[in-house]
């Protein structure tokens, strides 16, 4: 058989643009499934969050008025009791992260963006964490410019989230004396906003997957802390609700930053 024959098609250019026809049209079948599937899949998720949060509810109510109590021996059902407490409001937690990664990630969330001053906006973020107890062993540091005179158009509440996450996030992964610093700036028509720590840091191989859903770097690093891998999903998918991005540079040992960048409205 020579060269030319062997490369020749069985089929004809007609039959074969049929058969490409009909696989494309398989395609879009299963693709059309598939997000179909991806969409139950969501709503099932959805539902079983709303659902669960009933019984919390009524778990912790049980528990508020069980430590109210005061007729029981309180050395040993207190911890008991404390422990119930720390263990329900994880799970509430746990619940509350799915319904919203869920909502956010199908669009199902109520947002109400507004323009805001961002540099008011900033300092006044930065003053309440800074009067939260649970900072007192840090250092926190505002480094922003004293004339920051950008706007942009977002949901303040859910800029708060955002910035609530990485807060929680650089107190987690840090130790008593470290710092957490809030920062901005604008440069080639971009916001800039960061948060940095100098806490325990992530090493380079952990650093493409932290803003997947439930990937947790090693929770033996800190032991005691409640990890569940959503915090960083559901920041990432918030910040994306608002066409920005965020990215992470670490260095373990040392520290991170986490910076989210929106583009500024154009004027
Ligand atoms: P969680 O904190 O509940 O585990 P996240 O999605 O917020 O979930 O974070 C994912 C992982 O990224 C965490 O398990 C943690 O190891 C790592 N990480 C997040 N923020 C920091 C930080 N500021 N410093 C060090 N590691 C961090």
């Amino acid at each position: 058989m020579s060269k030319k024959e062997f490369l020749k098609p069985d089929l004809s250019i007609e039959q074969l643009s049929e058969e490409l026809v009909i696989t494309n049209l398989k395609l879009q079948q299963a693709n059309q499934q598939l997000q179909q599937e991806q969409q139950a899949r969501n709503e099932m998720f959805s539902n079983i969050s709303h659902d669960l949060r009933a019984p919390v509810t009524a778990i912790k109510n049980s528990i508020a008025l069980l430590s109210a109590l005061d007729d029981y021996d309180s050395n040993t059902v207190q911890p008991i009791v404390h422990l119930m407490e720390q263990r329900v409001n994880t799970l509430e937690k746990m619940i509350n992260d799915i319904f919203f990664l869920v909502s956010a990630e199908n669009n199902f969330l109520s947002i109400h963006p507004e323009e805001i001053p961002l540099g008011f906006f900033l300092e006044d973020y930065f003053f309440s964490q800074e009067a939260d107890c649970k900072y007192d062993d840090r250092h926190l540091h505002l480094a922003l410019a004293e004339y920051f005179p950008y706007t942009l158009t977002i949901d303040p509440h859910q800029l708060q989230r955002i910035l609530d996450n990485l807060f929680t996030n650089a107190w987690k992964y840090s130790k008593s004396g470290d710092s957490i610093t809030l920062g901005a700036f604008c440069k080639d028509d971009t916001i800039f906003i960061y948060v940095e720590d100098t806490g325990i840091g992530i090493a380079d191989a952990h650093l493409p997957n932290i803003f997947k859903r439930s990937y947790v770097v090693d929770s033996a690093r800190t032991p005691g802390v409640s990890s569940t891998g959503l915090g960083l999903s559901i920041t990432k998918a918030l910040v994306e609700l608002f066409d920005g991005t965020i990215s992470c540079t670490s260095t373990l040992g040392l520290g991170s930053r986490f910076t989210i960048a929106f583009p500024l409205p154009q004027s």
